[in-house]
């Protein structure tokens, strides 16, 4: 056997290379995730992958906060490798983006880094399409953020699908209520976050909260169901002693009916009791999932508080990240793949050594009719070159001929046909499209 030489090079434990077929797919799902940017009016911003410390550190949850990718720069800064995008937009808009008029629509897409345990759907760098809604308190502002997610997982040709929904002012209303202070309520959530019911609940109970609040908490927990409306009026029954909590029943209500009466249809599984890890979450939460992957696609939500976190004027904000390898990996285990249509590839071949300038002149000219084309580089003989070009499943070849170049003309061969005829150049282009 022949011993081939292999670099004992790898990639770092949880970061990943993506192949041409994988790299295809997640730029599919950025290019629609960028094409539903633009539909909607959220603009681009970009922002960098290496942000202070501090800044990611102040609102994203302990979960979030122990996994940071976080070190010393050579200056002695401590930063940090982004592990979400919306510190960094509200970075943006309590500072450069001040005085930008509201509502402002904002969008970014871009990798992101937590020290999380690999396993399937979970890697240490991935990738968002993130859309932040600032401006608006209003269920109109949620239900689009809502609306705009569905759009996204219908338009990836995705089946099946169920948003799994909440609203943080609920748990959030019931235990500012009976008094526990924020950081209780953050380590609250994050346990129920995490589906430890049994100890969120005894960390309330440590905190001294009334038996009738464990009694509600009991049973918002368990309160779930698919029809939005029976849902909430069964929750709105329980928390009825919790103003809080009503207000956050009647706030979610507004916006699922907002979201139907416009004529959107999505499954939904309403869960009273659903939590999210980040600790900015102020009103509605979501997750979408597909019945083949038990982990979320997407997560979005509503956080009023943070812009001002940051230093800037008092903004309510909702948005959503979409999680760009869990939707290629729904794609792929929905058995979706998009059919780009109409592609051509064209390979240009020069018969002999002299030929080469023109077949690049050649191929400089499809392009510019963007036409996709490649140039034989490796010296082969026709014969082989065509093999490598049936083998990369090129639509068409050219030879590029002495005989028919001195007539302007070369040999265009169409693949699939396997039929070859003599082309002016000037009607090449015209031949091929
Ligand atoms: P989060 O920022 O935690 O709300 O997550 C939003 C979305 O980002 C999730 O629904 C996932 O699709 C994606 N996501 C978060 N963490 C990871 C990870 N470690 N690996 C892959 N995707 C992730």
């Amino acid at each position: 056997m022949v011993q081939t030489k292999m670099s004992k090079f790898r990639t770092v434990r949880g970061m990943r290379d993506f192949l041409p077929k994988h790299a295809g797919k997640m730029r599919y799902v950025e290019r629609v995730s960028r094409e539903l940017a633009l539909l909607y009016g959220y603009k681009e911003v970009i922002t960098p992958v290496v942000e202070s410390y501090k800044l990611l550190a102040a609102k994203s949850g302990e979960e979030i906060r122990q996994r940071m990718y976080a070190f010393k720069d050579l200056g002695g800064r401590k930063v940090a490798l982004r592990p979400e995008f919306t510190a960094s937009t509200a970075r943006l808009v309590a500072t450069r983006m001040k005085n930008e008029p509201k509502p402002m629509r904002l969008f970014c897409l871009g990798s992101l880094y937590r020290y999380d345990e690999p396993q399937y759907g979970r890697f240490r760098e991935f990738w968002q399409a993130n859309y932040e809604l600032l401006g608006s308190e209003k269920p109109e502002a949620d239900a689009e953020i809502l609306i705009l997610t569905n759009d996204l997982i219908e338009r990836l040709g995705l089946r099946n699908y169920l948003f799994k929904i909440g609203h943080m002012g609920i748990l959030r209303g019931i235990l500012s209520q009976e008094g526990i202070v924020e950081e209780s309520q953050n380590r609250i959530m994050q346990l129920l976050d995490k589906k430890q019911e049994e100890e969120a609940l005894r960390v309330a109970k440590d905190r001294n909260v009334s038996e009738r609040c464990i009694k509600t908490l009991k049973t918002v927990l368990e309160t779930r169901g698919k029809e939005p409306s029976r849902v909430l009026r069964r929750v709105k029954e329980e928390v009825q002693e919790y103003e809080g909590a009503v207000a956050a029943v009647e706030n979610l209500s507004d916006i699922l009916e907002l979201a139907k009466d416009s004529g959107v249809k999505f499954k939904m599984l309403i869960e009273a009791g659903f939590a999210r890890g980040l600790e900015y979450y102020t009103g509605l939460i979501f997750e979408p999932y597909v019945p083949q992957l038990e982990i979320a696609l997407s997560g979005g939500g509503r956080y009023d508080k943070l812009i001002e976190l940051f230093g800037g004027e008092p903004t309510p904000a909702v948005g959503v990240a979409q999680g760009i390898d869990r939707l290629v990996l729904a794609m792929r285990k929905q058995r979706f793949s998009p059919r780009i249509r109409g592609e051509k590839r064209v390979v240009v071949i020069p018969i002999n050594d002299e030929l080469k300038a023109k077949a690049i002149e050649l191929s400089l000219t499809l392009r510019k009719a963007k036409i996709p084309a490649e140039v034989e580089v490796m010296g082969r003989t026709v014969t082989r070159a065509l093999e490598d070009a049936d083998r990369k499943k090129a639509t068409h070849t050219i030879l590029v001929g002495p005989d028919e170049l001195r007539e302007d003309k070369v040999v265009l061969r169409d693949m699939k046909k396997r039929e070859q005829k003599l082309v002016e150049i000037k009607n090449l282009c015209k031949e091929i499209m």
